[in-house]
């Protein structure tokens, strides 16, 4: 069993980030390390106010625990961390981790706005962070953020993703996380050529809270299981489509969850 370290914020209602993340990195066979960089009540999209805790000073006290206690971790996943110090004691940490693999979900911001409480220094922690990753995973206002370049809800992904990886260590990839093709949604990357690839399933109607966190959850779990990239996304996307379609068929009453994951689950469960 490897053991994977998952770092992002905790929300107890909501069912979204790492709720989402440990499930399905269970049901792929890891031992899961869930580290939250924040707590909240619930997440942040239409509860109003969550009431949240601040960790920012009981995550180096996790490190240095974990340091004496000799953890070692074969992997990681890093979503929402929450402040630039945190960034760079995780880096740091990291740095002293024997790492097979790490992916970042650089999560600063959606439809094409930065998220509350997050400023131009922020931005700049996270481009020090990705340096670091083996794999990032941005959606198209993050990959924006993250190059400098102008927001644009459609971009040229070919000067995107172009402009990604050279803010990338050699060897590593940007994979864009919410790309539109036609009637379908997936993920766009280039390949050792520098050509666009794009796998993706057809749109299902309907906004979701918590898909881009499940989907890097699927997304590191398979690429830490030795799956190569495009079948990691190929995958991945399958079992988000199983999620969303599910989600819609339960015909939810409280449309601010999380999508259902039992689907997904047993198509992972399948795949061991
Ligand atoms: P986040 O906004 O949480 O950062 P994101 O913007 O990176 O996430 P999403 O738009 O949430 O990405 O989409 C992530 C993945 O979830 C897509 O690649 C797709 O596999 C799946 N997905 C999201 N919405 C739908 C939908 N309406 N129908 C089908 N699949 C979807
Ligand atoms: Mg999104």
């Amino acid at each position: 069993m490897a053991a994977i370290l998952v770092a992002q914020d905790l929300s107890a209602v909501g069912g979204i980030s790492l709720s989402a993340a440990v499930p399905v990195l269970t049901a792929m066979q890891y031992e899961v390390a869930a580290l939250p960089t924040s707590l909240l009540s619930t997440h942040t999209s239409g509860y109003g106010k969550p009431a949240v805790v601040d960790l920012s000073s009981w995550l180096p006290a996790v490190f240095d625990h974990w340091t004496r206690a000799d953890l070692q971790f074969d992997a990681a996943l890093i979503g929402y961390v929450g402040s630039v110090q945190l960034c760079q004691q995780l880096t740091q940490y990291l740095s002293r981790q024997p790492l097979d693999l790490l992916v970042v979900d650089p999560v600063l911001g959606d439809l094409g706005e930065l998220y509350s409480g997050f400023d131009q220094q922020y931005v700049e922690a996270m481009r020090d962070l990705v340096k670091t990753a083996d794999v990032i995973l941005p959606n198209v206002t993050e990959a924006a953020l993250l190059t400098g370049r102008p927001y644009q809800p459609v971009p040229d992904l070919r000067a995107t993703l172009t402009a990604l990886q050279a803010g990338l260590k050699p060897g590593a990839h940007a994979v864009i996380t919410d790309v539109t093709r036609e009637d379908r949604i997936g993920c766009a990357w280039l390949d050792e050529r520098g050509a666009v690839q794009f796998v993706g399933e057809p749109r299902l109607p309907g906004h979701y809270n918590g898909t881009g966190d499940t989907l890097a959850a699927a997304i590191a779990g398979l690429l830490g299981r030795g799956f190569s990239l495009t079948r990691s996304l190929e995958l991945a996307n399958q079992w988000m489509h199983l999620a969303v379609a599910e989600t819609l068929a339960e015909r939810r009453t409280d449309p601010r969850q999380g999508i259902a994951l039992a689907q997904m689950l047993r198509a992972i469960l399948s795949l061991n």
